[in-house]
């Protein structure tokens, strides 16, 4: 069921050898599940050999050869998805719906990486004489070194992988070793492809020594991270000293506001089913709300209608909505954003761990928590749920930009004039108004402030993997 686990490293499967293992937990039963090994210093020179030796093959292969390998590798991961959305549930947490869902983005992301290689158009920039001709040419920047977290561990690797090979770059991957099969099995997939050896390398380690290994070398020339913003900024500190690319997801605390005009319930519905996917799990999660005190009673019980139907339980039950959270220190920053002096506020909803067994936290609801309380400064990356209120459009949006992130923010209304003012004023990377839509493989993902750098998906992401040279022709 579960896959076997291992490093790939210049076109080959590594397991064991006397290397260091840890147990790989299923957050469900807290039972382990297989054994990870992790890189040596030895592996990670060769990986870091291997992709240096691919490169020059790779950046000249077409890039419709390159698009027909990721279509294959995805057409391979889309003959898998069962498989994998299982082993997805099983090392993180997350519903079966929702694992099938990722691993079905995660096709998705691949083939539009691979298409987006094709594009990846140059242009000719008039001369200042006639016999002169000027061109912009894309190149692909060199090896890349991809991080991928633990809660989104399809998506997070494949959009890595498939970005780096369609633009030419070679890639080594070190995804979270809490939720390693399911990257296990997007290399899997690459591998049956035919992708050729060191093009595509999978290391797992002790994350901040893998990271320092792969990033002091000179070999590689872009990092691309998705997780936490003191990691974020280690990482770019670290890129620095040998000036290379970055793109940087980060975490956020997206705020949701829900004006006057709009439909209190259907904002409530909306924004319940997004605050609590992957038991509050996700960086783009709405995840402090700002209701206009006119609405503020009929939202907050709508809302807790709807949080109450939730039903928490094992991700493999099909009866379950909500699964357990990824890991224990999930659960200790769920207690510790209750116990916090400064919280204040009502518990409408949960409060606490659930269950002698797995790590599931309750659906939290805390209205009128302090604006100084933890909760409302913190990302809380879980299923508590703060609501306050505003009386004007200003001291919303002042609110909303209090915070040092800016990656996601969502708008409730049914004005126009009040949609795009918002959309305008709020300093964040991306504004869904009365949806929760983003983060699709065809639109930019990426935030400002503290949230990060660069993009992911879009026409934007590839251009993180892409030099553009200038040549002038006389
Ligand atoms: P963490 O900060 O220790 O780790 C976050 C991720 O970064 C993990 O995948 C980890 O393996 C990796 N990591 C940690 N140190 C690293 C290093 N020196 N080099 C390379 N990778 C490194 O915290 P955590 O307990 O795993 O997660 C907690 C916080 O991380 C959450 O509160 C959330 O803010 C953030 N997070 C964000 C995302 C996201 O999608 N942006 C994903 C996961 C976690």
């Amino acid at each position: 069921m579960y896959p076997e686990l291992g490093l790939y490293i210049d076109g080959k499967w590594i397991r064991g050898g006397g290397r260091v293992s840890e147990p790989v937990i299923n957050p469900a039963t807290e039972q382990p599940i297989a054994d990870l090994w992790h890189a040596t210093d030895e592996d990670l020179s060769r990986a870091l050999a291997a992709a240096d030796r691919a490169f020059p093959t790779w950046r000249k292969t077409s890039p419709y050869e390159r698009a027909r390998l990721l279509r294959k590798a995805a057409d391979v991961l889309r003959g898998r998805r069962e498989e994998v959305a299982l082993t997805l549930t099983l090392e993180q947490g997350k519903i079966l719906a929702e694992s099938r869902g990722e691993v079905d983005a995660a096709v998705d992301i691949i083939e539009w990486a691979a298409d987006e290689g094709r594009r990846a158009y140059g242009r000719v920039v008039a001369g200042r004489t006639s016999d002169i001709r000027q061109l912009v040419v894309p190149e692909p920047v060199g090896p890349a070194a991809g991080f991928t977290p633990w809660n989104f561990p399809a998506t997070t690797p494949a959009r890595k992988i498939a970005t780096a090979l369609a633009a030419g770059c070679p890639i080594i991957i070190k995804a979270a070793e809490e939720t390693p099969g399911t990257c296990v099995e997007i290399v899997r997939a690459f591998d049956e492809a035919g992708v050729p050896a060191g093009v595509l390398n999978l290391v797992f380690g002790k994350p901040a020594h893998v990271s320092e290994r792969l990033i002091s070398s000179p070999v590689i020339r872009k990092i691309s991270f998705t997780g936490s913003v003191p990691v974020g900024k280690h990482l770019t500190r670290l890129a620095a000293d040998g000036m290379k690319r970055v793109t940087m997801e980060l975490g956020g605390h997206s705020p949701a506001i829900v004006f006057a005009d709009a439909d209190p319930v259907q904002a409530a519905k909306v924004l319940v089913s997004g605050k609590y996917r992957n038991a509050g799990q996700v960086c783009i999660a709405p995840s402090r709300f700002y209701v206009q005190k006119e609405i503020e009673d009929a939202f907050v019980s709508a809302f807790v209608a709807e949080t109450k139907k939730l039903k928490l339980g094992d991700g493999t039950e099909p009866s379950s909505t909500m699964g357990p959270m990824a890991n224990p220190r999930r659960i200790d920053a769920m207690n510790g954003f209750m116990d916090d002096p400064a919280r204040g506020g009502e518990v409408l909803s949960g409060g606490s761990r659930t269950g002698n067994r797995g790590y599931f936290f309750e659906p939290t609801i805390i209205h009128n928590p302090s604006d100084d309380s933890r909760l409302m400064r913190e990302e809380p990356f879980g299923p508590i749920a703060p609501i306050s209120s505003f009386g004007e459009f200003d001291e919303a949006i002042a609110k909303a930009n209090a915070l040092p992130y800016g990656l996601a923010a969502y708008v409730f209304t049914s004005s126009t004039k009040t949609a795009l003012a918002a959309s305008d004023e709020i300093q964040s990377g991306m504004v869904a108004v009365n949806s929760l839509s983003m983060t699709l493989t065809e639109t930019p993902m990426g935030g400002v402030k503290d949230s990060g750098q660069g993009y992911e998906g879009g026409t934007e992401g590839i251009e993180g993997y892409l030099h553009r040279k200038f040549v002038s022709l006389m």
